[in-house]
């Protein structure tokens, strides 16, 4: 009898272990692994990546990242069958209908081109297609065939009724690439904070659009390259909650061509690439869709102009660099000093 209650005192000992073992594991099980959850994939000719914080269900993600397949379906002019497509085959023959998402950028689309003088031009889709850039890749026009594509450009409006639109003459082109990314990625955050999501990074690219700040309510750190490092060094960081941040850059897409660069985003009215002096624009807004159209417009309109533009609009801060490597800045919080000490 003597020798029995230790044998109990030992199984009561491992007994309790056992509790303590088996509720540690089930709150392993229920609490996250990991407090956020991630997904990176190839979409719209760049790397995409969505990030939510404080967010387990990864297959939210999933859900985002196909938003952004049916709007590129709708809006890339490279996608045969697309919206876009379409409204460049039609061109100068007949109306096509739009969705409602195309007819909104379109829309928004034209009202950067009165913003601009004309520089933002969405029809200047034959002068992409001229200078084909892409993959370091592209073909530099002879006057001929750029005085042609001008013509193509200048020869008539894009017109928009509310479901349906038409360029107006034969050959042609709207090409969305100044502006789709970021009406898109305003879309996949309408999407997520529909989820319930309420801290995320939306990285579309060059566009990044965030929800909310850190889930301990800190500020997002976004890095801004520096344009002239050809090993995509930081120029500096950005601090920011809620905003989206997106770049145009002339070292983004280019091609060289006896020993001269040229980058993707067009002068309308010469037919080459910008030569506003400045290397990279970085607007803080709201808005995707208006941070997107805003950084290609002010590349297109130079420091002095563009720095105007921003400063009369309101939520809209703008950092430039100049080809020079001279760097301006409007209200922006930075968390590390520019790095540009050449
Ligand atoms: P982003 O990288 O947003 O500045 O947009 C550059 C893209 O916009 C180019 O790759 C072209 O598809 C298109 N694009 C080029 N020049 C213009 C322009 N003057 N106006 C509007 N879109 C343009
Ligand atoms: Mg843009």
């Amino acid at each position: 009898m003597m020798e029995r209650k230790p044998i109990k005192l030992i199984l009561s000992i491992l007994l309790v272990f056992l509790i303590i073992f088996m509720t540690a594991c089930s709150q392993a099980r229920q609490s996250p692994v990991t407090d956020k959850v991630s997904k990176t994939n190839i979409k719209m000719d760049t790397v995409v990546s969505i990030t939510l914080y404080d967010w387990e269900d990864s297959t939210t993600i999933d859900r985002a990242m196909d938003e952004i397949d049916r709007l590129e379906a709708l809006l890339s002019v490279q996608k045969e069958g697309s919206e876009l497509y379409k409204l460049a085959e039609s061109a100068g023959t007949a109306w096509i209908a739009i969705s409602p998402e195309t007819s909104e950028v379109l829309n928004i689309a034209k009202k950067y081109l009165l913003l601009s003088n004309g520089y933002f031009n969405i029809t200047v889709g034959p002068l992409v297609s001229l200078w084909d850039i892409h993959n370091g890749k592209g073909h530099y026009p002879n006057d001929v065939e750029r005085e042609a594509a001008i013509e193509f450009v200048t020869c008539g409006n894009l017109l928009l009724k509310e479901d349906e639109a038409y360029l107006e003459c034969a050959g042609m082109r709207a090409d969305l690439g100044a502006i789709a990314k970021g009406y898109i990625a305003d879309k996949v955050k309408e999407l997520l904070l529909n989820e319930g999501v309420e801290h995320a990074i939306i990285d579309l690219g060059r566009n990044i659009l965030l929800i909310g700040g850190k889930p301990d309510g800190s500020d997002f750190n976004i890095g801004v390259q520096d344009p002239l490092s050809d090993e995509g060094e930081i120029l500096t960081v950005l601090n920011a909650n809620d905003k989206s941040i997106v770049t145009s850059g002339i070292y983004e897409r280019y091609f060289e061509y006896e020993g001269v660069r040229y980058h993707h985003i067009l002068d309308p009215y010469t037919g080459y690439p910008s030569d506003s002096g400045l290397a990279s624009v970085t607007i803080v807004s709201d808005t995707s869709t208006a941070g997107d159209a805003l950084s290609t417009t002010c590349l297109l309109l130079g420091l002095d102009e563009g720095m105007e533009l921003i400063e009369s609009l309101p939520e809209t801060e703008a950092l430039f660099m100049t080809t020079d490597g001279e760097v301006y800045m409007t209200d922006i919080e930075i968390s590390l000093p520019l790095s540009y000490n050449r």
